[in-house]
This record gives C-alpha cells, sequence and structure tokens, in this order.
C-alpha cells in the first residue's frame, strides 16, 4: 500500500520549492493509487507561526493538489499535528534508552560551546561522537545511578542517539542510489530535549512508522539526515521506508539555492499565495495549471521532449526513476511562458469571467459589460497576452472611445487630406445593413478602388481614430465589434 506524506513546519508560508515537493508527493500516490498525507511537523515551538498551517492548506488547495488525510481529513492514523502527539515521542524515547540505543546527556551550552570554538581554532569540525564523548560530561561514562540522581535534582539534559562507532552505513536513495557512511563522521544527534518535545528526527521517524508511510519524498537538505534516519529505524527494530531525495532548485543566474531574495530582485513570486508584503502567484495572474506544469519539469524529467502536461497526464508519467540527480534551476521567463499557453487554451468565456471585474470597473456603458460582448473582445486580443491583467492595456478602446490620441502617431498620420477622406469615409459606413468584418471590409476597400484613394491614407487614420493608438487587431473586426453608431461616433468625435 503506496502511502506518502508532505510534512512541513508551519514556520512561515510554503516556498515553492516546498510545493514541489508536495507535487511530487501527490503524483507518487496518484500514480499508484496511494494516499497522500499532509502531516504538521510543529514541535519547535519558537519557529511556530500563526497562520503558516492554514496557508499550506489554502496553497495545496489552489494548486489542484489537495491531500486526502490530514488535519479535518482523518484516515485513522492521526491526530496529523506533531503537536498533539506529544506523549507519544517520549515513549519511545524511553525505549532507545532502555535498549541502549540512546542516552541522557547533561552537557551545558557553555561546555558545548567551548568544545566547539577550541575545534575551530585548530581548524576541525566538533563532531559530538564516541570519540569526543568522553571530554563532555556525558552520561555514558556515568553509573546509571548518577544519571537517575541528576534527573531527579531537575538538571537539563537531552537524549542524544548512541553512534556506533566504526561503522559502514548502507544507505539507499531512489533518486540517489545506493550511498555508503562512515559512522565515525556522525554526530550523536539530539532526540529529545528538557521540554519535554522531541527533535524534528525522533518525531519525523516515529510519525513514518505509526503512519505506515511507504516512500518519504523530501528534498536534498535531508538527505544529510537519512543516515540518522536509518540508524533510528534499525534502533527500533522497524522497517524503514523507502526514501526519495528530490534536487535541489537553483538561482536564475548564478550559484546556489533559489531564495525568496532571488524573487524580490528580479521580480517573481516564489510563493503560491500572497504572504504579507510578497505577491503569490495566485495574485500575479498565474493559473495553477502552469505553476504545477512548470514545477513538475522542475528536476523531473519524462524523457521525451513533451513540455506540456495535464494534472492527469503528469500523475500518469511520473516517475521517482526519471527525477534528476543534479539542481534544477529556476526560470521565470519560462514559467511565463506556460501562462501564456495555459492562457492560450482557456475557454474565452471563462477569461471574460476573470475580466468582467476590471471591465465593470472602468467601462461607462452597460452593453460592453456584457459576458458575450467581452468574450468576443478577449477572442480578438488574448493572442498577446500572458495574464489577464495584460487585457485592459490591449482592449481599453473596446469599453471606452479613446479621449486622447498617441501623439507621435497623429503626427505621422494627419495629412493635409486626412479629414476631408474621413468625412467621406462616413457616409460609406452609414448605409451599410451588415456590419459585420467582412462585409464592411469589402465595401471600404471598393470604396477605396473606385475613389482612388490609397490603403494608406485610409486605414491608419481609421485605426487611430477608433483604437487612439496603432494598435490592435484586424480594424474591421474591431468595426464590428465596436458597431456602426460608435465606429461613425468615434470617427466623428476625432475630427471635431
Ligand atoms: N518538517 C520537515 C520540513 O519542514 C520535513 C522533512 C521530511 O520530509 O522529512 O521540511
Amino acid at each position: 500500500k503506496i502511502r506518502v506524506r508532505f510534512a512541513p513546519s508551519p514556520t512561515g508560508p510554503l516556498h515553492i520549492g516546498g510545493v514541489r515537493t508536495a507535487l511530487f508527493n501527490y503524483l507518487f500516490a496518484k500514480k499508484h493509487g496511494g494516499t497522500f498525507i499532509l502531516r504538521i511537523e510543529d514541535t519547535d515551538q519558537n519557529r511556530y507561526v500563526e497562520g503558516a498551517e492554514q496557508y499550506i492548506i489554502d496553497a495545496l488547495n489552489w494548486c489542484g493538489i489537495p491531500f486526502d488525510e490530514g488535519i479535518g481529513k482523518d484516515g485513522g492514523f492521526g491526530p496529523y499535528r506533531q503537536s498533539e502527539r506529544k506523549s507519544l515521542y517520549k515513549e519511545y524515547a524511553q525505549k532507545l534508552i532502555d535498549n541502549g540505543k540512546a542516552y541522557y546527556a547533561f552537557d551545558t551550552a557553555e561546555k558545548l560551546d567551548f568544545h566547539r570554538k577550541d575545534h575551530e581554532q585548530k581548524g576541525k569540525t566538533f563532531i559530538y561522537n564516541w570519540h569526543n564523548r568522553l571530554k563532555l560530561d556525558n552520561s555514558l561514562s556515568l553509573m546509571p545511578e548518577e544519571v537517575q540522581q541528576r534527573l531527579n535534582n531537575g538538571e537539563d539534559y537531552v537524549i542524544r542517539f548512541l553512534t556506533p562507532p566504526d561503522e559502514k552505513l548502507h544507505l539507499k536513495d531512489i533518486i540517489r542510489g545506493d550511498i555508503e557512511i562512515d559512522t565515525n563522521i556522525l554526530d550523536d544527534k539530539v532526540l529529545f530535549k528538557s521540554d519535554g518535545m522531541p527533535t524534528y528526527h525522533l518525531a519525523n521517524i516515529v510519525d513514518d512508522h505509526l503512519m505506515e508511510i511507504s516512500h518519504v519524498i523530501r528534498g536534498e537538505e535531508w538527505l544529510p539526515s537519512l543516515a540518522l534516519h536509518q540508524q533510528l529505524y534499525d534502533a527500533f527494530g522497524w522497517q524503514a521506508p523507502n526514501f526519495a531525495h528530490l534536487p535541489l532548485i537553483m538561482k536564475p543566474v548564478g550559484k546556489g539555492k533559489l531564495s525568496k531574495r532571488d524573487g524580490e530582485k528580479m521580480g517573481f513570486p516564489v510563493f503560491p499565495l500572497s504572504w504579507q508584503e510578497s505577491e503569490g502567484y495566485k495574485e500575479a495572474g498565474y493559473f495553477p495549471e502552469a505553476v504545477i506544469n512548470f514545477l513538475a519539469l522542475l528536476g523531473w524529467n519524462p524523457g521525451t521532449e513533451q513540455e506540456i502536461f495535464t494534472l492527469s497526464e503528469l500523475v500518469e508519467t511520473f516517475s521517482l526513476e526519471r527525477v534528476n540527480k543534479s539542481g534544477a534551476r529556476f526560470d521565470p521567463e519560462k514559467t511565463k511562458w506556460y501562462n501564456q499557453h495555459y492562457l492560450q487554451k482557456s475557454n474565452n468565456e471563462d477569461l471574460a469571467k476573470l475580466y468582467f471585474p476590471t471591465v465593470d470597473k472602468y467601462a461607462d456603458d452597460a452593453n460592453r459589460k456584457e459576458l458575450g460582448y467581452i468574450t468576443k473582445v478577449i477572442s480578438l486580443i488574448k493572442e498577446r497576452a500572458v495574464f489577464v491583467s495584460d487585457f485592459w492595456e490591449l482592449s481599453d478602446y473596446f469599453f471606452i472611445a479613446p479621449s486622447t490620441y498617441n501623439e507621435k502617431a497623429v503626427k505621422k498620420q494627419w495629412k493635409e487630406d486626412t479629414a476631408d477622406i474621413m468625412n467621406q469615409l462616413i457616409p460609406v459606413l452609414e448605409p451599410i445593413s451588415n456590419f459585420n468584418s467582412e462585409n464592411t471590409e469589402q465595401l471600404v476597400k471598393d470604396w477605396i478602388t473606385e475613389t482612388e484613394l490609397s490603403f494608406g491614407k485610409v486605414m491608419p487614420p481609421l485605426r487611430l481614430f477608433l483604437v487612439g493608438d496603432m494598435k490592435g487587431p484586424h480594424i474591421f473586426d474591431i468595426m464590428e465589434l465596436l458597431g456602426k453608431q460608435e465606429s461613425i461616433s468615434r470617427i466623428q468625435k476625432a475630427l471635431s
């Protein structure tokens, strides 16, 4: 039975990298008919941020990758917040103490600090391991009675994992293959603190076991913890889940991991939804389908040239074996490219609904606020848009008559005979009963030919008068939508 989990800590908004981790878990679960679980890892109370948990849930929902099991969706493995599972962890820490796999340590912060600095001065890193243990005031060298005495006295302690020296650990990762680690380079990590809270490591392993997680799919930053995690499973006598560590998401340029600062510097969102003063993908006008599609290809490749995938196509194609080992470079331009693609593919009426609030705010004529009209406008201008928010700039003149005219264009197009020609055009337009694009175009062209005028003398000023600028789609398409009356009135207005 495939069971995977996304296990964020509610320390702030979900970063786009976190969404990618959630997505890969989701895809893997769906592909194998498994369960996608959301677990909130909130044991570090100092880093708890109000609202972060709800943000994570909202973000997953907006992306269209909701969890199957978790807060509010009990699957029989709850509670799904680690803070509500507190009592459990102590019990498991005690088990490790009892079977000699962990021990109480009473080292003071000053002492640890001293050793760290001392090592630093000698150009070494301080490892809290079998070699250094004896230099420390640690309880391995204390008699059990003495340990009990100190606990009774209420001395500060932590419970540390006892890393056995001189062993070679064989770790397995689906993406990275086999990894061998020498235990002598490992710290005796803290599992439990005297404040009654477990550390990430202990809580994570206990919960993955109790929640029957089959595959742990998470970011590469957790790879260094794998050795400890594997040892913990062994120490408990549990079968470890399969592991897959996803490659880092790299900055668009230069070296290193993508950060919030890169987004601020280069002007692209790094969060799915807005958080405080940072704009999210949603609010910046991205479609969730575009965000999901570009995230899927950050670190995974389908083995073909295909770039466009719907969510269900992703589910079908996804495999952990095709996740890359090397970091994936984040490309904000590509993100826009995806959005443009999804916008072009979107149904015009759906887009019209999204565009409506803007039109409603600015248009003065009620007829121009009809969804049918807005839909037609969109069909003419959407080609050049990346976001719905580009629509106004591309189509404002469909909703309000120009009150100013592009000065440069006026200079260029306004000739001695322009007013005269445009005045003559009005009676050509007036009798047209079927004012559709094709018909009007034919009649205007016939008139131009008959009067031996040139297109250059008619078309550019006509566009300028109707649009206020030289932009826009085919001019007769514009006229059809504006209608005869409005077209003529705009010409008259420009001439007056
Ligand atoms: N709570 C960890 C995080 O915030 C989870 C890491 C894991 O998936 O094991 O990323």
